[in-house]
């Protein structure tokens, strides 16, 4: 789950890690409410959208009067955001956060992640902070860092000062680094973190080390141990479908082709993407309806995956272990009644009662005439779905009742 800048600062506050002063604001005049509370002559207004590279996209202005607080919160509030993060489609901007400006004197790239291979977490820095990281990591690899740090031992104020000498920090400069540093992967390691990026870290004209951004993302899967960030979801970034799974448990992740897809399973999913692919066709969504799928979960699942307009076909692709065959068949039945005619719906099914399954689908789509393909095995029917989808025809053969 990625939080927004502003929720990320609000936990590094907490932890005593140096933020500028700043609010939230909906509107304009909010914004210039925020900026009178908070005084100085100078504020950056920023967009909260969850992406990076808004400073080049126009979502990061400074102004140096209220008049443009207010003038610079309108035009940002409503506009669209498109850097590489977003896609093309972009994204709105729903808020924004007034910060009072800072000084810069100097950017640092820092960040934490969770490195699966050592089943440890790295800090990543750079002396070259403020631009993209991808960038530096092209040209400049050397400029980057990266220090494993033992998840039960910690990162220790040893581990910190290191990092800054190796990145040529003024030695003024190494305990204060040292102490931010051990705070942020408090916050990171306290929460379950995937990713938190502080880009840039910056020395301020006074000496002092700042975070001026803060992107961080969170374990979906340790929500539960987190009820306060789950609170801070913004169901507005993500798109329609994700928020119809979202209220149905059904885990749903958007992609950019034409075949959309319903699968028991993570693992069987991201088998399903692979053989879609190896055919030459290109998934338009992952769905999984997970192990416990009934009948109204699977006429959910096809309502989201036909909501997106991109979909050609829906593969369903379903391995009775706990579920049953029969049930997924009166589901995909039943919800079949709201599929446009234009659109192929392709069946595999296997394991538990798959004759019964094969056999309602084969009687139900005689009878309805509706298209429903179906496939002896996963290859079969990936390949029936790949055919159809770029506009191929694929006779609709009788279905055999045997399972492999
Ligand atoms: P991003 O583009 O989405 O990563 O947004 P950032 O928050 O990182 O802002 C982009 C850039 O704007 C930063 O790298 C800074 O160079 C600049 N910037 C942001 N806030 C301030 C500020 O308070 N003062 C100054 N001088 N520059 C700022
Ligand atoms: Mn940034």
């Amino acid at each position: 789950m990625d939080l927004h800048e502003f929720q990320a600062k609000g936990l590094l506050r907490n932890y005593g890690v140096p933020v500028p002063d700043g609010g939230v604001a909906s509107t304009a005049s909010d914004a210039l409410r925020v900026a009178k509370v908070l005084k100085g002559d100078a504020w950056v207004i920023k967009a909260q959208v969850h992406a990076g590279g808004r400073g080049k996209a126009g979502g990061v202005k400074i102004v140096k009067a209220f008049s443009e607080v207010y003038d610079e919160a309108s035009h940002m509030l409503g506009m669209k955001i498109v850097t590489k993060q977003t896609g093309p489609e972009g994204k709105i901007v729903r808020r924004t956060l007034i910060e009072k400006a800072t000084d810069i004197k100097q950017e640092i790239y820092l960040s934490f992640l969770v490195d699966r291979d050592s089943e440890q977490h790295v800090i990543i820095a750079s002396s070259e902070g403020g631009v993209d990281i991808e960038e530096v990591a092209d040209k400049n690899p050397d400029a980057i860092i990266t220090e494993r740090i033992n998840p039960v031992t910690g990162m220790g104020h040893f581990l910190g000062r290191k990092i800054a000498k190796k990145i040529g920090l003024d030695s003024s400069l190494l305990n204060q680094f040292a102490e931010v540093a051990n705070k942020l992967y408090q916050v990171f390691a306290d929460h379950d973190g995937m990713m938190l990026e502080i880009n840039p870290l910056v020395i301020t004209g006074a000496g002092e080390i700042v975070c001026l951004d803060a992107k961080m993302s969170v374990d979906e899967n340790a929500l539960f141990r987190h009820p306060k960030i789950e609170e801070m979801k913004d169901y507005g970034e993500l798109e329609p479908q994700e928020v119809r799974a979202s209220i149905f448990d059904l885990s749903y992740v958007s992609m950019e082709g034409n075949i959309g897809c319903m699968v028991n399973g993570a693992g069987l999913a991201m088998a399903t993407m692979d053989i879609i692919k190896s055919y030459g066709g290109e998934p338009a969504n992952f769905l999984d309806v997970g192990g416990g799928a009934d009948v109204s979960k699977v006429r959910e699942a096809f309502k989201i995956i036909l909501t997106d307009p991109k979909v050609k076909v829906i593969f369903v692709n379903i391995f009775g272990g706990i579920v049953r065959c029969d049930l997924i068949a009166q589901g995909v039945l039943t919800a079949s009644d709201e599929v446009p005619s234009d659109r192929h719906i392709v069946v595999r099914l296997d394991g538990t009662n798959v004759k019964e399954g094969r056999k309602i689908l084969e009687d139900g789509a005689a009878k309805s005439g509706l298209n429903i393909v179906t496939g002896d095995t996963m290859a079969d029917a990936a390949q029936k779905a790949v055919e159809l989808a770029s506009g191929g025809k694929v006779e609709k053969k009788k279905t055999s009742a045997k399972s492999e």
